[in-house]
């Protein structure tokens, strides 16, 4: 497989060189050349098959061609053997069609882990294979950072430096990045917010010294390789209810763009689905735009789902390519817009509005949809999961086909808003019990791309050994 860019302006490149690269050289974001089709009957066949198995089929024709198929096979089995539940993904029921996916059963309880689980040992391969080091740069609004370090931790050809917004993010997140003491993980906390962090981030990426000297690589939701390991559970949930034959809807908690284009992804290659609907706290550009056509920035407002707490969607130019029908200057042209006036209008008749919705929920939605679970389906669910659900009720067109919500977080994750809305304190599961007694390492830096340059110049080992 190839990839190009969705600014038009790089080179194309192969899987393994879009997995070290991230970002295209022309600020661009890299999209497969093509999309790969799933028969009907190749989607029936997965029933029945594991989740490491499924995701081999799934995946293998994005990475054909870098890795073999039995090297492919012995990452989707490692990855997915270090999730603390047997299926993996586990499909859990509210109420007549409607349906909870739990992607919190990876080592940092988020959704990131299933697809950065794959990603660390991506690295680990493609890196040994070539005798290189990378050093990892990412930005995190709370969950990204930790699956990454989890992932990366005590790699030999890998250092990681993650940047947070300093006091933005759950005791949990932060301890879960901050207690890694691992030498090649460095945590620097960002005086700003998220959108701070991921313009930092970016900054470094368009500085081509810089990132040449470095050899700068990211795990944030713009690796091509992260969206494409969370296709997977759309087909395998989608087979578990009855499809391909049957439609199935999902309702994804939408920060950064990256899980719900997942789902655009699937069904792109053949997936029936007949919603896929993006909710989002009050954070609300993606849902402006799926509503009203207009994409514009507005400041941050931190919320109880603060890995949510996004204006700026970094995945957002990929759709954006496939809804221009793959015009690169026409994405130029709204990135620019994006620039330059904070924002762009697209005709809303060009909105692919099939099968995207979209709906905001407020503090007071989300904690209340926590209550009402817990009460009518016993189940207690974490803030960004409330969202999901909330605007799956207020979103979907037909009662009949079963709604999906993809549960992105363990409630343990955000004990505060979980225990405020329901009077439940919940425990984080054995493996982190002394998360708080055990020490932390960070270094809290201005918002300054220099001092950040400096600061990861000076520790990269690629530079100092
Ligand atoms: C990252 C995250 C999201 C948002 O996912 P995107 O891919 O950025 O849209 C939602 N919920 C949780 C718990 C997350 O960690």
């Amino acid at each position: 497989m190839r990839y190009i860019s969705t600014r038009g302006e790089a080179p194309s490149l192969n899987f393994e060189e879009v997995v070290l690269t991230g970002l295209a050289r022309d600020g661009g974001l890299y999209v497969p050349e093509t999309w790969p089709q799933l028969s009907h009957e190749e989607i029936r066949e997965l029933a029945g098959k594991t989740y490491a198995e499924a995701a081999e089929i799934i995946l293998y024709p994005f990475v054909e061609g870098s890795i073999s198929r039995e090297e492919f096979r012995a990452m989707t089995e490692k990855a997915y053997g270090a999730f603390s539940h047997k299926a993996v993904v586990p499909l859990s029921q509210l109420a007549e069609n409607d349906f909870l996916m739990e992607l919190y059963h990876g080592p940092t309880l988020a959704f990131k882990d299933v697809a950065l689980q794959l990603l660390g040992l991506l690295y680990d391969h493609l890196l040994g294979k070539q005798g290189k080091k990378v050093t990892i740069v990412g930005a995190t609004s709370g969950d990204t950072g930790s699956a990454a370090i989890e992932a990366c931790r005590g790699r030999d050809a890998v250092d990681i430096f993650i940047l947070h917004p300093k006091g933005r993010v759950s005791d949990v997140q932060r301890r879960q990045m901050t207690t890694v003491l691992d030498g090649n993980v460095h945590n620097i906390a960002i005086e700003g917010d998220f959108d701070d962090c991921q313009a930092l981030v970016k900054a470094m990426f368009n500085d081509h010294d810089f990132r040449d000297q470095l050899a700068v690589s990211a795990v944030n939701s713009i690796n091509w390789a992260r969206v494409m390991a969370q296709i997977v559970y759309y087909f395998t949930t989608a087979v578990s209810l009855g499809g391909p034959d049957r439609p199935i809807s999902f309702s994804v908690p939408s920060g950064n763009f990256g899980d719900v284009y997942a789902g655009f992804c699937a069904y792109k290659m053949g997936l029936p689905i007949e919603q896929l609907i993006v909710a989002t706290n009050r954070n609300d550009i993606l849902s402006r735009f799926f509503n009203q056509g207009s994409y514009r920035k507005e400041g941050v407002d931190p919320t109880i789902s603060p890995s949510m707490d996004i204006q700026v969607s970094s995945n957002f130019e990929r759709f954006l390519f496939d809804l221009c029908g793959r015009d690169a200057s026409a994405v130029r042209g709204f990135m620019q817009q994006l620039d330059e006036d904070g924002g762009f209008e697209v005709d809303l008749k060009t909105l692919n509005k099939v099968i995207f919705a979209a709906g905001a929920c407020s503090e007071e939605e989300t904690l209340a949809t926590i209550q009402k679970t817990l009460a009518e389906s016993a189940k207690l669910v974490d803030p960004h999961t409330a969202v999901g659900l909330k605007v799956a009720a207020d979103c979907r067109s037909d009662k009949t086909v079963p709604m999906v919500t993809l549960s992105t977080a363990h409630p343990a994750k955000f004990p505060a808003a979980v225990e405020k809305a329901s009077g439940i304190y919940p425990e984080l599961p054995a493996h982190m019990q002394d998360l708080f007694d055990r020490p932390e390492r960070l270094d809290a830096l201005p918002n300054d791309l220099e001092t950040v340059q400096n600061y990861i110049s000076g520790k990269a080992r690629i530079l100092n050994r």
